[in-house]
């Protein structure tokens, strides 16, 4: 678990949150951005994560549990308004090196329109 700071002037989502470097936005709150992976793996294919810098899934904790309950619920409201609600998607985070973390700022990834397969490779 890594030291938690509001902010970390190096991490590319935080410079992204505070909008210094573009994003395709897709919903903000107090609390949550959410936008278009510059990436797509997935007709849909949407990041979600805290204004908070909080490095991983790692160094959440319980108090994190109303947020976690937020991104989520972001999660299942932008799924349907991407219209992949009914058929299913898939909301996953990635934990490190091994995990495939790529950025160390916490998001949820949000996939759907097309089906996927388990295990992810
Ligand atoms: P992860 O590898 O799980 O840490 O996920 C990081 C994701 O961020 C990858 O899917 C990247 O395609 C995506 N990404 C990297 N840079 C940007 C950016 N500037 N805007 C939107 N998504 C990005």
């Amino acid at each position: 678990m890594s030291a938690r700071v509001a902010r970390d002037p190096e991490c590319l989502f935080c410079r992204i949150v505070a909008g210094e470097l573009p994003s395709d936005r897709v919903h903000e709150d107090d609390a949550i951005v959410a936008m278009r992976d510059i990436a797509p793996r997935a007709p849909t294919h949407i990041l979600i994560l805290p204004r908070e810098h909080i490095p991983s899934a790692a160094d959440l904790t319980v108090g994190d549990g109303p947020l976690l309950g937020a991104m989520f619920e972001t999660a299942a409201m932008l799924a349907t308004r991407e219209g992949i609600g009914e058929r299913g998607y898939r909301v996953v985070t990635n934990v490190g090196q091994w995990g495939g973390q790529s950025v160390d700022h916490l998001h949820f990834h949000l996939m759907g329109g097309r089906a996927f397969t388990w295990p992810p490779g």
